[in-house]
């Protein structure tokens, strides 16, 4: 690449920037991780870590990507041969159910055209079918990250108790965690999945699985073999503030500093900001003449907008023009959206400003690439942005 200068914008929905404050948490020397002062380190670490996912209950961390949880919390609380319900909202609900079936369970899906956030009500009649209560687990991704769908939980959970079932509800939060709201024990979810490098602005290599009372009693029938990603060994050991393996130091000094400042910003304004960025794209994608790839206003994610291309255009000739040009990184197009959309990510350390950088090379992009679209996007969104900002503005005058 010819151009170096300035910074990579990295608007892909993880991994995302990491605050100079987190990269400066994590440069440090190395220590021993059964020592005094790493078990306290980690006891407080362990009892903040909750305040972000809601819960007074046990929130297990492992040295792993996100995809890790999903198997901890299939192979913690069940048995070969025990049926599962996913959600299939997009590609990370399907990657989940493959997993499922390659653990040896029978996965059931709810399919939806990918465009919207997962049916409450379909749920429900499907749960109300299954009178035997056959099946044992609902898994739902909270933010589908390939289509940029939201699903709301709380009317997950609404279903779930409508129908009387008794199914553990188990719900992905990877990209969704710390950008959008989130209350595990509000919302009765029984085993929460995340990861460290979207909301909550660390490299990857961290996941996290919030666990309720029922999930943990569920997990001392569960036959599924599991062993690195053992929840017993983990908490039999986390209350002394360590772990029963090496833990990645490094990155757990991170999130310490990222909690610190998500609480700083406090998490409502840490939301509002997210819906604000994504508001402002949006009218930017509708200003240019393009569709937002989400069909439902209700499920319209904080996190990511996936932008339809015109017929006859593929999105990842534009990405490249895009990034040779402007050394920006925009989401690819997964799986049926492959070379039919791209992402835009206004997920994590971002604000008012880089948002617009990144708004700025994308309208410029269109016209690089010949994108038949009107001017204007840039415009649209600076003129929701400044109006959005002005209360607080005359709040503080
Ligand atoms: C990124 C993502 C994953 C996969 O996480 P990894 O950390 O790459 O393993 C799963 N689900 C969702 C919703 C995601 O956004």
């Amino acid at each position: 690449m010819a151009n170096h200068a300035g910074r990579h914008f990295l608007q892909i929905p993880g991994p995302t920037p990491v605050p100079e404050r987190v990269h400066n948490a994590m440069a440090r020397s190395m220590m021993d991780h059964r020592g005094p002062a790493f078990c306290e380190f980690g006891q407080k670490l362990f009892a903040d870590v909750k305040g972000i996912f809601k819960t007074q209950q046990p929130v297990i961390i492992f040295p792993s990507s996100g995809t890790g949880s999903w198997e901890a919390a299939l192979t913690n609380t069940l048995s070969p041969g025990d049926h599962v319900l996913v959600m299939e909202t997009g590609q990370f609900a399907v990657l989940w159910t493959k997993m499922a079936e390659r653990m040896g369970l029978k996965p059931e899906v709810i399919a939806n055209d990918w465009r919207s956030g997962a049916d409450a009500n379909a749920l429900e009649a499907r749960l109300r079918a299954d009178s035997s209560q056959q099946i044992k687990a609902v898994c739902v991704v909270q933010n589908e990250t390939s289509t940029g769908a939201r699903t709301h939980i709380d009317e997950i959970r609404k279903a779930m108790d409508a129908a009387g079932h008794s199914a553990l509800l188990m719900v992905d939060t990877i990209s969704s965690l710390a950008a959008m709201d989130y209350r595990h024990d509000e919302w009765g979810v029984d085993i929460t999945i995340s990861g460290s490098q979207k909301g909550l602005m660390l490299p990857p290599g961290l996941s996290f699985t919030a666990v309720s009372q029922k999930a943990l009693a569920a997990s001392k029938k569960a036959t599924l073999a599991r062993a690195y990603f053992s929840w017993d060994d983990m908490l039999a050991i986390n209350g002394s503030g360590t772990f029963p393996y090496t833990p990645p130091i490094g990155l757990l000094f991170g999130l310490a500093e990222t909690i610190t400042m998500l609480n700083e910003e406090g998490l409502s304004n840490v939301f509002a900001r997210h819906e604000r960025l994504a508001e402002a794209t949006r009218r930017a994608v509708k200003a240019w003449g393009l569709e937002v790839w989400c069909q439902d206003a209700r499920a319209y994610s904080p996190v990511v907008t996936a932008v339809e291309m015109p017929e006859g255009h593929n999105s990842d000739a534009f990405r490249k023009i895009v990034l040779e040009n402007f050394n920006m990184s925009l989401g690819t197009g997964l799986s049926k959206l492959a070379g039919k959309a791209f992402r835009i990510a206004h997920l994590g350390y971002t604000n008012e400003l880089t948002i617009m950088g990144a708004l700025a090379g994308v309208e410029m992009g269109l016209e690089l690439a010949r994108v038949p679209h009107n001017k204007g996007g840039v415009s649209a969104a600076m003129a929701y942005l400044a109006q959005a900002a002005s209360p607080a503005t005359a709040q503080a005058a």
